[in-house]
């Protein structure tokens, strides 16, 4: 039996069981009685990010992102199941393709944590087939696609073996020019981006580029920089992309940390999402006037590198829409 990887074993360690993570946490009543018990989205939480949330109290930027809450029953009729219709635009049962010249290969539908706020947590994804052919094939045939996504859920759920299959995969379609990776999991298990992965990238004749999402300084620690500067030892520029949460990041000094901590470590902050209005979510929600006056006030204290594009997700349109840049 071979042994599983560092990673996959501090995984291992995710709380799962709100039971445990209330005593881990030491909540009391009433907060304790504010946690929503069962969810078809269920808790998954790493390690690492639990050990950085204030004990006894809800007021955490990370226990509001990763903890299910009773706040996510509140009903709108505003807020859908799949408000960016991302089922209209599956060419195959994992290849989403919405804009010209790229579509995204939905890898996995496992994470390293469960975000409340994200607009995926609804999707129905292809669990029974494991391979990519069908996928390939139609990447094989579409010339006009010059860059992969590769996002999910996450793709760094999978394993080195099956990332280096697919990735191998896409060398002789030369008409993919450049491979994305969205990925979530360095900000949990940092541990992710270990020898093997990394000597997999430098092997790949690809141009990769690497967006990680974070959206809160509490949530980046010196392992994770130091993890993410070997990716881009690699020569792969590195990206972030950060959602407006009410409660969480909609103020201007912890939008102007995160932003310049981004910088100090070489991490190009290029968007700013507004919220998709998926359901369970309302309590995450900014006015886009809001969120146009933040982006006003940071562009006055931060450089044009550090300072993201606010955008919006408009089902049907040919790109992000711009709300403020
Ligand atoms: S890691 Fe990404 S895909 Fe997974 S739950 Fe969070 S936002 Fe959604």
């Amino acid at each position: 039996m071979t042994t599983p990887p560092d990673w996959r074993r501090i995984q291992l360690q995710n709380f799962h069981s709100w039971e445990k993570l209330a005593l881990f946490l030491q909540l009391q009543d009433p907060y304790k009685d504010e946690l929503l018990q069962k969810s078809s989205f269920p808790l998954n939480l790493p390690y690492r990010l639990a050990e950085k949330i204030a004990k006894n109290t809800l007021e955490d930027p990370i226990l509001k992102q990763f903890v299910p809450l009773k706040k996510e029953l509140i009903l709108n009729e505003n807020f859908v199941l799949d408000p960016v219709q991302d089922a209209s635009f599956r060419k195959e049962s994992k290849l989403i393709h919405k804009y010209q010249g790229r579509a995204l290969l939905v890898t996995s539908s496992a994470c390293a944590m469960h975000c409340r706020y994200c607009f995926r947590k609804n999707f129905s994804y292809e669990t029974k087939r494991k391979d990519f052919e069908e996928e390939l094939k139609t990447l094989e045939n579409d010339t006009s696609i010059s860059e992969l996504i590769l996002s999910g859920g996450d793709p760094l759920s999978l394993s080195n073996e099956d990332l280096k299959n697919l990735l191998t995969s896409l060398i002789p379609l030369t008409h993919i020019k450049r491979v994305r990776f969205h990925t979530r999991f360095p900000i949990g298990i940092p541990e992710r981006i270990d020898e093997e992965f990394l000597s997999i990238l430098e092997k790949i004749p690809k141009q990769f580029f690497f967006t990680i999402h974070t959206n809160h300084p509490k949530e980046l620690d010196a392992d994770i920089f130091s993890a993410l500067k070997k990716v881009a030892r690699l020569g792969i520029p590195l990206l972030n992309q950060t959602v407006l949460l009410q409660g969480v990041n909609d103020s201007v000094p912890v939008l102007e940390e995160l932003f310049s901590l981004l910088s100090d470590h070489g991490i190009i902050p290029y968007y700013l999402h507004h919220l998709d209005p998926v359901t369970g979510t309302t309590h995450f929600a900014t006015s886009e006037d809001q969120g146009k006056d933040l982006m006003r006030q940071l562009s006055k204290k931060l450089s044009g590198y550090s300072l993201p594009k606010y955008v919006k997700e408009v089902p049907g349109q040919s790109s992000k829409t711009p709300i403020w840049y």
